[in-house]
């Protein structure tokens, strides 16, 4: 089949490109090189829909912020089912003479379109936020930000751009970019060839090889590694906001960020690496986290961390790079998409589709869209009554997989309707295996249902695709 738009990586900005180009009357491919969409960067962050403070007001990455954090709060949570929380943020000084720092960072908010901001004393964080440490002397509360799963955010907007048709490949990584006799642009993936007129490059710490792939090496990505540190759920009521210190010249500082799901989560660093797969953490990035940590809030312990996670922020230079590239016509890259991107990706993608519509591509609206998408069920977040309701409906709701995280078998089967196909695809859009006991009690449980559903022998059945199965031969 030939595309109109063939749109490479389904992190979250080739998610939100594929999900927005939906709305039109266009055929739209979206390639993915790993098992599943949100196995890059997408899923390996602190989750924070940011105000859009702490970025220049010139920048091109603050004004995709606030108007993909307005976006999020007026139609994409409601529409889309998603678990966002607007918590609020507070940016917090050890010094008071640091206020004219918080000062210019409301200014530079107000510049890009932040709403409400306003400076808060010790007083109002006593009864406000009663676990930050005597050093903390004021903050600037910025409500519009929120918390919100990741991963499950790339999953709704796949799951509705498919809803809406688009043809989604996985284990199909771009190999080659060239053009066809007829114009087109012909792509090698997975062993198939795709004939496109329009590609969108979202390959993320990829897109400078993919972008050069296509003709067009004008820019590199950096990798610039953030280690996280989640804490047990039984700390889930440390924070009521997230909360910041004061920014660095690369990074947002060590946070303590509230999760959609509850367990808070300490993090992240900001140091540029060299190899664009190295997810290791180490010891002087938790120390750095835990003192950063417990500077503000002191009754953080080491004891409290359940896991940890290193991402690697694909940066080049200070901003965004969201543009056509002249030298290929047809090709637009959208890379360097280092924070706040989880935020700002619905914004780029309305720029991805107005650059696309600037370079002759039609977009007629599709009367039959499909704007909204059901909020699947996670007993973790509803009511006993609800939950007991859902059981009498159906009983492999009462049917507790993962203890930990009080996920049944009807959602791990839910989750595989709805496009899981390995065992973290199960973690991510579930929560089970994500607790203390790390999968201990419900992997093989798990891996039943998949092969159940699935029709897959145990040796087929994977971690996170092709070389992570976790039984080799099975003995009859
Ligand atoms: C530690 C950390 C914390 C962060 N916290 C936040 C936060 O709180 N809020 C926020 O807004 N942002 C945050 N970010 C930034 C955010 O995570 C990224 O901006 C965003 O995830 C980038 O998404 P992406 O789709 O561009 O890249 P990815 O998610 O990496 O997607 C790119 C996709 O392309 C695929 N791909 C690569 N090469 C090919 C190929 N040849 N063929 C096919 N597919 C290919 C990859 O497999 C991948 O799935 C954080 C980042 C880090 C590292």
């Amino acid at each position: 089949m030939t595309y109109d738009v063939a749109v490479i990586g389904a992190g979250i900005s080739g998610a939100a490109v594929a999900r927005e180009l939906s709305r039109y009357r266009l055929k739209v491919l979206l390639l993915e090189k790993e098992a599943e969409p949100a196995f890059g960067v997408s899923k390996s962050n602190s989750g924070i829909i940011h105000a859009g403070t702490q970025n220049p007001p010139s920048s091109l990455k603050g004004r995709l912020c606030v108007e993909g954090n307005r976006l999020m709060r007026e139609e994409l949570a409601s529409d889309l089912g998603l678990n966002f929380v607007q918590c609020g943020q507070l940016i917090v000084i050890f010094d008071p003479a640091d206020l004219p720092e918080l000062e210019k960072i409301k200014a530079d908010g107000e510049r890009l379109g932040v709403k409400e901001m306003r400076l808060v004393d010790r007083a109002w964080l006593d009864a406000n936020e009663p676990n930050l440490g005597p050093e903390v002397k004021a903050a600037l509360l910025v409500p519009s930000a929120g918390i919100i799963s990741p991963y499950r955010f790339v999953y709704a907007l796949v799951e509705n751009a498919v809803r809406n048709g688009v043809h989604l490949r996985t284990s199909c990584p771009v190999t080659a970019v060239g053009r066809g006799a007829d114009g087109l642009f012909a792509l090698t993936a997975g062993g198939q060839r795709f004939a496109a007129r329009f590609v969108v490059n979202a390959a993320g710490l990829r897109a400078d090889e993919v972008s050069a792939l296509a003709g067009a090496p004008t820019f590199t990505i950096t990798p610039r590694k953030g280690e996280e540190y989640l804490l047990d759920r039984k700390r889930e009521h440390i924070a009521r906001h997230i909360v910041f210190p004061l920014p660095t010249k690369t990074s947002k500082g060590i946070l303590i960020i509230k999760t959609s799901d509850g367990n808070p989560m300490i993090g992240p660093t900001a140091h540029d690496a060299d190899d664009k797969e190295d997810l290791s953490t180490s010891d002087e990035g938790l120390a750095e986290v835990l003192a950063g940590a417990r500077r503000m809030m002191p009754t953080v312990s080491r004891r409290d961390i359940i896991a940890y996670f290193a991402g690697l922020r694909p940066a080049s230079g200070k901003d965004f790079i969201v543009r056509h590239e002249d030298s290929v016509p047809g090709l637009v890259n959208v890379a360097g998409i280092q924070s706040p991107g989880l935020t700002a990706a619905p914004a780029i993608a309305v720029m991805v589709a107005g650059i696309l519509a600037d370079r002759g591509l039609e977009l007629k609206p599709k009367e039959d869209f499909h704007r909204l998408r059901p909020r699947p069920v996670h007993l973790f977040q509803v009511p006993l009554e609800r939950t007991r309701a859902l059981i009498e409906q159906d009983p492999a709701y009462g049917d507790i997989v993962c203890r930990c995280e009080l996920v049944s078998a009807q959602e791990v089967r839910d989750a595989i309707k709805r496009g899981a196909r390995t065992l973290d695809g199960i973690k991510f859009r579930t929560r089970a295996q994500a607790g203390r006991c790390h999968g201990g009690f419900c992997t093989t449980r798990i891996m039943k249902i998949m092969q159940e559903e699935l029709g897959l022998a145990v040796t087929e059945v994977t971690k996170r695709g092709p070389g992570s199965e976790l039984v080799k031969e099975e003995r009859k």
